[in-house]
């Protein structure tokens, strides 16, 4: 065992040194203690300082749509903005470990805040299993599991299904955003779910629509759940007139 991790731990210091990471909003190499982002792109991220706070713009956001406990984003999802490559980079070009990486850095903010108390189990917004195929991963999957890392909650991949497919919601309007999505989401094995506390975890929010749709699809199995939101980015023009 020693042996195979010297072997182990030989082989990053080699993987490091021949591919250095590099950071995702800027691209310079990372230095010795940099963490995920650059000391610079880390000090100038837009966090949104929604975690723990009520009523904050999110919840807002969310008033009148579906029943939750809790909304928070860890950052701004701004137009022209470089931070938007850290999402670019983990959902288009293959980096499925930055998502779990911000994952985690999300669960500590989490933590520090004191938000979100009790939740029981983690549930990321599914990818329909064509989408998934084709991406090999769901970047949501990974955000979640970064939490579950720090937070010590288990992830439920299983129970919430995405049962049709749906075209990309970019270019969509508002309106056409919550028929795209409604009713796409279907819960097998409700009754794990009943009475807890579930954290749905999504990598953008806009205009809710999505998150919606899954509580939606969740309380119509499981009436008596708790539902609390966190996605990594919320869009800033969505929420701007909210604050
Ligand atoms: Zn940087």
């Amino acid at each position: 065992m020693l042996i195979l991790n010297k072997l182990r731990h030989a082989f990053s210091d080699m993987w490091y040194v021949l591919f250095p990471p590099a950071c995702p909003v800027c691209n310079v190499t990372l230095r010795e203690g940099e963490q995920i982002l650059c000391n610079h792109c880390r000090a100038g991220i837009p966090l949104t300082g929604f975690i723990g706070h009520v009523d904050n713009a999110m919840e807002r956001r969310l008033w009148g749509l579906t029943i939750f406990e809790h909304a928070s984003a860890l950052f701004f999802y701004i137009e022209n903005s470089p931070y938007r490559r850290i999402i670019h980079e983990f959902k288009y070009n293959g980096k499925w470990f930055l998502a779990r990486e911000m994952g985690e850095w999300f669960g500590g903010e989490i933590l520090r805040a004191g938000a979100y108390s009790n939740i029981d189990v983690i549930i990321p917004v599914p990818l329909h299993p064509l989408r998934r195929l084709w991406r090999g991963y769901n970047q949501s999957e990974y955000l979640a599991e970064g939490l579950s890392r720090v937070l010590e909650v288990p992830v439920d991949r299983r129970s919430l299904r995405r049962h049709s497919y749906t075209t990309s919601q970019t270019r969509r309007t508002k309106n056409q955003r919550w028929d795209n999505v409604h009713g796409r989401f279907r819960v097998r094995r409700g009754e794990q779910l009943a009475g807890r506390h579930i954290l749905l975890v999504d990598d953008v929010f806009t205009t809710g629509a999505t998150i919606c749709a899954c509580a939606e699809a969740i309380r119509a199995v499981a009436p008596d759940c708790r539902i609390s939101v966190a996605t990594l980015t919320v869009s800033q023009r969505e929420v701007a007139d909210l604050f």
